[in-house]
């Protein structure tokens, strides 16, 4: 296969240590990239609280595809979150979440594997939000049927793709009839087309205790927004914590990968940051590039390393350096 170009946004905290990684596995996988470097992270900001995103949004148009680091979005700093910014400017629709157990990280549950599918683009998310007077705030929730559509119908075609067995939709349409009535209702008659997969239905935090209690039940989650967002850091915490989860923000023609986590600004800097979830994107994004083997490589080689236990970074109960972790999936995926 030729040359893929690919943006690459490093991000901010431990995003440029843990894309750096990310950037090496892939390299040594034996696939040629040509980067295409966008530094969009909060320090980046122009004079006029606007970040340098037009550029950067249209090499990833071009190019159909980035690997990015997260991005600080700082409370109350009344600026938009970049990242929100990119899926919603981009129609990325689909946020794609595969939470899947590590052998031997000290954990909760083992044998987890499920897939949060969250709608990217709408919900609590729109960015309509306004300050009625001092003492009140407001913001609108806002569902489409032709959101609620399309992520149903991208859940049930990657479940039957992936040949699982059931898609469960979150929502809460007893109290948000109309909002969550909507999204329930289209996920309802698109999955009429997929026979073969179960479709379940959820209220959201019936579903939690769920998922704490008996996680592996699991299988694709369907999501509004904001549930999908909270539900995917609950669910990184029951394998194990934010540093092992990857994720695909899916449009048409375009994609962006990246991990569930954040900047981490409490061990930025420390070299600590665990670059599992980067590099797993890293591998999604080459699938999705058609370099299956490499992916694959990539994956079994991080696998490896879990089973062994060693070069670990603390967050999976080591004390390696995210180098020399880094340097550890090298020698196993190659
Ligand atoms: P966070 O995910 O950055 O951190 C939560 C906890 O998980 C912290 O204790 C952190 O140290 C730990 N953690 C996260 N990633 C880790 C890794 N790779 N290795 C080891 N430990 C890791 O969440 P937060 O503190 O709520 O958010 C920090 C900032 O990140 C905020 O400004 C938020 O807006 C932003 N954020 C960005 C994205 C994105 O760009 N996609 C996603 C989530 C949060």
């Amino acid at each position: 296969m030729g040359k893929h170009s690919v943006v690459l946004i490093p991000g901010d905290g431990v995003g440029p240590e843990v894309t750096a990684a990310a950037q090496k596995v892939i390299e040594a996988a034996g696939v040629e990239i040509e980067w295409r470097i966008f530094e969009v992270g909060a320090e980046d900001w122009g004079p006029h609280g606007a970040p340098p995103l037009e550029a950067a949004m249209e090499e990833i148009r071009r190019c159909g595809v980035a690997l990015k680091g997260p991005i600080t979005t700082l409370p109350n700093s009344g600026l938009r979150s970049v990242t929100v910014m990119l899926r919603q400017n981009l129609g990325l629709y689909a946020n794609l979440r595969p939470i899947k157990s590590m052998p031997g990280v000290p954990s909760r549950y083992q044998d987890v594997d499920l897939v949060i599918v969250r709608e990217n683009t709408e919900g609590l998310y729109s960015g309509i939000e306004r300050r009625v007077n001092a003492d009140t705030a407001e913001a609108i929730r806002r569902i489409t049927r032709e959101a609620s559509r399309r992520i149903a119908r991208f859940a049930f075609e990657y479940a039957r793709r992936q040949r699982r067995q059931a898609v469960t939709t979150a929502h809460k349409a007893n109290i948000l009839q109309l909002s969550d009535g909507l999204f329930l209702q289209c996920a309802r008659e698109v999955a009429a087309d997929y026979p073969e997969i179960e479709h379940r239905e959820r209220i959201i935090d019936a579903l939690c205790m769920d998922l704490v209690l008996d996680p592996q039940r699991h299988d694709v989650l369907l999501c509004p927004n904001l549930y999908g967002d909270i539900l995917s850091d609950l669910a990184a915490g029951l394998i194990g914590g934010l540093g092992l989860a990857p994720a695909a923000n899916i449009g048409e023609g375009l994609a962006i990968f990246e991990a569930v986590h954040g900047s981490a600004p409490d061990i930025a800097g420390q070299g600590i940051a665990n670059p599992t979830a980067v590099i797993l994107a890293g591998a999604m994004m080459l699938a999705h590039l058609g370099e299956e083997a490499a992916a694959r490589k990539i994956e079994e080689g991080v696998r490896e390393l879990y089973v062994r236990g060693e070069h670990l970074t603390p967050d999976v109960g080591g004390q390696a350096s995210t180098e020399e972790m880094t340097e550890a999936i090298l020698a196993m995926s190659v």
